[in-house]
């Protein structure tokens, strides 16, 4: 990985010093001069001033900040000049989210985990149920043969979803690429499902080429991602030139989708309606792979380390960067106060129908794993499938007017 890593950095430089002429050499010099006077102009202030007021903060970044790590991580830089301040943004700029605990903070580039560590590798193991990032291995598993009681009653499941993110190597993340690195992307991502055959055979559509009402529409029907409102994308950068270079794949079934530069280089989604979540799953791991290999035919490939899996600009999304769910029916449950205990033992998150920023309204709700690291894309789908499973049997108990129990915690994964 190391050195096919170097030569995608080497190649990627080589183009840019081709692209380059004169005139743009002597811009580079000026911005590299003012870029070194706001290095100077920083270090004339300690970092003790320059320290985030993080005391009305509820978010991973904000528990695991110290006055130390930030002075000891401040002046530093990724090879893409990313810092510890544009990392942590988001997390300073948004103190707490209505819903769920976030995380506070994102990666500009996949080096940013390892110059960062020292802040990283604590808010991921907040995040991720105890796994650490310096001793554990990630393990990967697409043999979707080995799920077993993958078919959901449909009486309360409505649809069912599997998603992950990759990240192209060598090109910066949504938060901090160039218009020039979002567009090649873009090109890579886009060129590479070109060669998507059979069931999986789609086209590509760009958000800039569609109406308004295109794009609702899509949004209306759980395809396509929302507009980017939110503050958590916002505040990360993630939302600039918006919607330059962003777009949506789907296959002519559309039950097989690619998001390209919405949080993630690319969101890659298996969906369809009803509780058939091993049939999802399947078309998942056979799309996952194909795509893997059409982008790695083309020279480039997803950034992964054995560490921390597959590398995405959110902590919470390291590793398998799975998230397996469903739209579910439970009108009992839902009122239940026992409900959040079960989930948090069960490892399950609950969201509003309409994506992590919605609310629970009514009896339908997002069911999904909350874990993505540690665990494999089986080991997780499965313990979706058994929790889901587990929570009709209590929809079906209350329903009767019978008793629910709390079920013991999901132990953490093997160390
Ligand atoms: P993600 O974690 O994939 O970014 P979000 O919570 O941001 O998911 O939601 C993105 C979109 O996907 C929303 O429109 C949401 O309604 C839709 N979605 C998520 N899970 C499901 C599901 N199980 N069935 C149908 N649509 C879903
Ligand atoms: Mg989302």
């Amino acid at each position: 990985m190391a050195t096919s890593f170097t030569r995608m950095i080497s190649n990627r430089n080589k183009a840019i010093i081709m692209a380059m002429g004169a005139g743009t050499l002597a811009s580079s010099y000026l911005l590299n001069d003012s870029t070194a006077a706001a290095e100077r102009m920083k270090r004339f202030y300690p970092p003790s001033a320059d320290y985030p007021d993080l005391r009305k903060h509820n978010n991973c970044m904000a528990s695991a900040m110290t006055p130390n790590i930030y002075s000891r991580l401040r002046d530093r830089a990724t090879p893409n000049n990313w810092t510890l301040d544009q990392c942590i943004q988001t997390g300073v700029d948004n103190p707490g989210h209505p819903f769920i605990k976030t995380v506070g903070m994102v990666a500009g580039d996949e080096e940013s985990y390892e110059v960062f560590a020292e802040l990283f590798d604590p808010v991921i193991k907040e995040r991720h149920n105890g796994y650490d990032p310096r001793m554990m291995k990630h393990p990967t598993d697409l043999d979707a043969s080995k799920i077993s009681s993958g078919f959901l009653d449909e009486r309360y499941v409505l649809s069912s979803r599997v998603r992950t993110g990759r990240s192209i190597r060598g090109l910066s993340l949504p938060p901090a690429c160039t218009r020039s690195e979002r567009r090649e992307v873009e090109n890579v991502v886009v060129t590479a499902l070109s060669g998507l055959k059979g069931d999986l055979a789609g086209q590509y559509y760009s958000l800039g080429e569609m109406t308004e009402r295109e794009q609702q529409h899509l949004i209306d029907e759980h395809f396509l991602f929302d507009k980017p409102v939110s503050p958590l994308l916002t505040a990360a950068g993630m939302a600039r030139d918006w919607p330059d270079a962003r777009g949506i794949w789907h296959n002519n079934d559309r039950n097989f989708l690619i998001w390209v530069n919405e949080e993630d280089h690319t969101r890659i989604i298996s969906m369809e309606k009803g509780g058939n979540m091993k049939r999802v799953f399947e078309r998942f791991c056979r799309g996952l792979k194909q795509v893997e290999h059409l982008i790695q035919e083309r020279g480039w490939e997803f950034m992964w380390n054995e560490r921390l899996g597959y590398i995405l600009t959110c902590p919470s999304n390291l590793g398998t960067g799975l998230r397996a769910g469903v739209h579910i029916r439970l009108p009992f449950l839902n009122k239940d106060p026992r409900f959040k205990k079960i989930l948090e033992n069960l490892r399950l998150q609950k969201r509003g129908t309409g994506g992590v920023d919605t609310a629970t309204t009514g009896d339908t709700v997002d069911i999904s794993n909350l874990d993505r690291l540690g665990k494999s894309e089986v080991e997780l789908v499965q313990l979706v499938i058994d929790g889901v499973n587990y929570l009709i049997e209590c929809e079906k108990r209350l329903e009767k007017g019978q008793d629910i129990k709390i079920p013991s915690p999901i132990p953490p994964f093997r160390k």
